[in-house]
């Protein structure tokens, strides 16, 4: 199989599998017993939020794990609403984050909120200007990713944080930084972040775990599960041992994996790029400057056909966010592309284990297929 699609999710290295092993057979103990197994692993626990805080950078302290990416947005949102309810119900976001923020945003406009959603220009990028412009005195949450899951667009968050403080603004800042960590500079100071979500199936480790980062400017957070009191009594719920050692293992494992490096996988994009738009017909749909990530299009014929295509032949793309299975992506809408264009996106994106030959097997089949194939639209 030659899969490109380390947007949607990634392989697991076998280092992390066993890291995780360990954990599930071996050292199984509850982190909150009170015998010597559950304290050692209470102590491995931290062990690993201090390695993968250490990465991102921040204080062991400011990371709370969750159950996954979608999860650590939900809370933010609920965080930053819950501490800034008397500054306001107004809410800035983009209207291409992913469904995790979209759709709690959604719910809150039911109850009363009121949310800006700033378009992307035709490249796929959001500007500071935008927020500046759409900024009010009852703004109460920012909420910005980092880098887009489908078009690899970087936004501008650490321009927005300084408008914000230039502003005077009481706005608390969130940023999505799932595709970003590893991939884009992440240090949530140098960003100007208030709390960052992140999440390990993207980064080599298992599904099931992520992260939120809290600066300190949140003040007591509000717990998101209130129960036995773990992650310092903000989300109660076992520690997921195991997820949580295949977390850090990840982490670790790709920070040391020259082939993982943002500028090979960077290299390797702009390899994609060349190739994929020397086959006629294709064109590039935005220019992201993350590493992994590139979006083109085949105006004419629907991605569906394609990605099935490609798929019988063991290559795995997709054509947008893999929430979205079979219907236009809300990103590719909001871009405002023609309709034969938009039918025709398809999102490419790499890993460590990818290398050219496996871009040269994709561009030769999908060369195939257009030569193949009339255009459907
Ligand atoms: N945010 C972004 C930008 C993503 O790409 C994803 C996953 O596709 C998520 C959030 C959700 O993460 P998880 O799958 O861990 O819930």
């Amino acid at each position: 199989m030659i899969y490109l699609d380390h947007a949607a999710t990634t392989p697991l290295p076998r280092a992390v599998a066993e890291a995780m092993y360990d954990v599930l057979v071996g050292d199984f103990a509850n982190p909150s017993a009170q015998y010597p197994a559950g304290v050692a692993m209470k102590k491995r626990v931290e062990g690993w939020r201090a390695a993968i805080a250490a990465a991102i950078p921040c204080q062991p302290r400011q990371l709370h794990f969750t159950s996954c990416g979608t999860e650590s947005d939900n809370w933010a949102i609920q965080a930053a609403l819950w501490q800034n309810r008397r500054v306001g119900r107004h809410i800035i976001t983009t209207a291409v984050e992913h469904s995790a923020i979209l759709e709690p945003l959604k719910l809150l406009e039911q109850q009363g909120y009121e949310v800006t959603r700033l378009k992307p220009g035709r490249d796929g990028m959001v500007t500071a200007r935008q927020v500046a412009d759409a900024l009010r005195e009852d703004t109460a949450l920012v909420t910005m990713m980092l880098v887009n899951n489908e078009t690899g667009c970087v936004f501008p968050v650490a321009e927005v944080a300084a408008l914000l403080r230039q502003r005077g603004s009481r706005a608390l800042l969130h940023t999505d930084a799932v595709q970003a960590f590893l991939k884009v500079p992440c240090d949530p100071k140098a960003l100007g972040v208030d709390m960052m979500s992140l999440s390990a199936h993207k980064i080599g480790g298992p599904k099931g775990i992520g992260a939120l980062y809290v600066a300190d400017t949140v003040r007591a957070i509000r717990p998101l599960l209130p129960g036995g009191g773990q992650e310092e009594g903000t989300r109660s719920g076992t520690e997921a041992t195991a997820q949580i050692a295949g977390f850090a293992k990840a982490v670790e494992v790709r920070r040391g994996d020259a082939a993982a490096s943002p500028a090979r996988l960077a290299a390797l994009k702009d390899y994609c790029r060349q190739k994929l738009l020397a086959i006629p017909g294709v064109v590039e749909v935005a220019r992201g400057d993350a590493p992994h990530i590139i979006m083109v299009s085949l105006p004419g014929y629907p991605s569906a056909n394609v990605i099935t295509d490609l798929g019988a032949q063991g290559i795995c793309i997709s054509a947008g966010s893999a929430c979205h299975r079979g219907r236009l992506s809300h990103v590719v809408e909001a871009l405002g592309l023609d309709k034969r264009t938009a039918a025709g996106v398809l999102r490419i994106s790499f890993g460590p284990e990818n290398t050219e030959a496996d871009v040269d097997a994709l561009a030769a089949a999908l060369d195939a297929h257009r030569a193949r194939r009339f255009p459907m639209l």
